[in-house]
């Protein structure tokens, strides 16, 4: 029936079953059915495609229910953006099902069905005992490495992470099945981890990441019981697959609610072990730096509501500039090239990042051009002007400038500056910039009407290195 090493896929007794496993879990509940008239969750608000899958799955004789974030958001009145489904059946046995189906994953084996750009995940219930050997289940060091032990619905509520995330929509009946007290925690909006915490936080330290990602994407607040022990375990982090903590950075901060997960990181003291040169920096005062990042993020959650693309690299950018930005000063201050300083400073702290996080190369190439143009926007000088405008990274460094404006006046001032410049045609740009440093040229408040008295007076600091006025 099922291609499950050493486990036929089991129709079952759970609650034998889940009685045997468990027999003192802190969360052994009674299972508590909520139906159709007692929530509010519409198909209407399902995918069409998770509705498929489930349709499917159920007339073939399996159980099929939507789970984890999704119904805890359509419970929340929210638009869940990816919906997953816990099923029965086997990953083999979904493979038959669905012509549009791939199998992935060796550690955590899934299937996919895929409908245009849409991917439904599809997992088998997960069994929770440790002491299992039949299957294909590894924890090495109370560390969870591979979960291929199929179980049973209850089971599979278990092992999910939090309370709100183990509810379980039934297509058959609409009803929504909670296991372990998940429509209470909604209702006290808190998250609540299930089981012991050390145990959960030692199978996968992600978890603390997640709770402070979730508290921050529901406004919900974290159970003491399970903030805890970040202290402690948040070293642990060190040991998680920079690949993932990749992942999971970018649905941290460019889904909308980067803000407030820095803020919640930052107060959970996580950000230390995801960040440490953002905590480092942070930690030295630096309040201008704080700015710069909140603004970053501000704008950068705007962005995703208005429904518009982001980019990693120009955030990665932001979290990681005083570092960059200090280390440069070091070095240029001990008699270094400013352009060497620079390059160096940039390569030493993406290389420190990137054993946490690993930050894919295309992006850390673009991070390190928004940085190495910073200085570049403080030579006022006709040729490098132009070349500098005409630079493929121009816009994000230009952005990038204009966030920095919390550093200095003068910084601000520069911002305006090029702001000005850009809307100007190009002879009347031209004709104002000096052909070269310290020659005269003519004026760009005077090229352009309206020129505030503000910026006038930062050019006199500047004119004698860029010869702008
Ligand atoms: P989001 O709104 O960000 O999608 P989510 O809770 O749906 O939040 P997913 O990564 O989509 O997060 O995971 C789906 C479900 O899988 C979770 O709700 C939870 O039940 C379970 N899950 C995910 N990650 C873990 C984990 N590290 N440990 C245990 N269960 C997890
Ligand atoms: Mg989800």
């Amino acid at each position: 029936m099922s291609g499950v090493p050493g486990r036929a896929h089991r129709k079952l007794d759970t609650r034998k079953d889940f009685d045997r496993l468990n027999p003192k879990s802190r969360n052994h509940q009674a299972l508590h059915v909520i139906t159709r008239e007692q929530h509010t969750i519409s198909r209407k608000n399902i995918s069409k495609a998770a509705l498929r899958v489930l349709y499917r799955l159920n007339e073939a004789g399996y159980d099929a229910y939507l789970v984890g974030g999704a119904v805890r958001d359509l419970l929340l009145g929210g638009h869940p953006k990816d919906f997953d489904v816990a099923t029965n059946a086997t990953p083999d046995e979904v493979k038959k099902l669905f012509r549009n189906c791939r199998l992935i994953g060796r550690r955590f084996r899934l299937a996919h069905v895929v409908y245009g750009n849409e991917i439904i995940e599809v997992a088998t219930f997960r069994g929770t005992s440790e002491e299992q050997s039949e299957g294909d289940r590894h924890i090495v060091d109370g560390r969870i490495v591979r979960d291929n032990v199929w179980g049973s619905i209850e089971e599979d509520a278990l092992r999910r992470d939090f309370r709100v995330n183990a509810m379980y929509y039934d297509i058959s009946d609409f009803s929504v099945r909670d296991y372990v007290g998940g429509m209470q925690d909604l209702h006290d909006r808190v998250l609540r981890l299930i089981g012991d915490p050390q145990t959960r936080y030692h199978e996968d330290p992600v978890r603390m990441l997640r709770a402070a990602r979730l508290a921050a994407k529901l406004d919900f607040r974290i159970d003491s019981s399970a903030s805890a022990p970040f202290a402690e375990l948040g070293p642990l982090l060190s040991g998680v697959a920079p690949a993932r903590l990749f992942d999971e950075s970018l649905k941290m901060f460019l889904t909308g609610h980067g803000l407030k997960s820095f803020r919640m990181l930052e107060q959970c003291g996580l950000l230390k072990f995801m960040f440490p040169a953002t905590a480092r920096a942070l930690k030295r005062g630096d309040k201008a730096l704080r700015a710069l990042i909140e603004h970053g993020l501000e704008n950068t959650d705007a962005r995703v509501a208005e429904g518009k693309s982001v980019t990693p690299a120009f955030l990665f950018a932001v979290l990681l500039w005083g570092e960059v930005r200090d280390l440069a000063h070091t070095w240029t201050t001990q008699g270094k090239d400013d352009n060497d300083a620079w390059s160096r400073a940039a390569v030493h702290v993406v290389a420190e990042q990137c054993q946490r996080v690993a930050i894919p190369r295309r992006f850390t190439i673009t991070m390190e051009e928004i940085w190495s143009l910073q200085p570049r926007f403080e030579q006022i000088q006709r040729k490098k002007v132009f070349r500098l405008l005409a630079h493929p990274r121009f816009r994000a460094a230009f952005d990038f400038l204009l966030l920095r404006a919390a550093e200095s006046p003068a910084i601000g001032e520069l911002g305006q500056w090029w702001a000005h410049a850009q809307q100007l045609p190009h002879e009347t740009l031209a004709a104002a910039l000096p052909l070269h440093h310290g020659a005269p040229a003519g004026d760009l408040d005077t090229a352009r009407a309206g020129a505030t008295r503000k910026r006038k007076r930062r050019r006199k600091p500047t004119a004698g290195k860029s010869g702008a006025g």
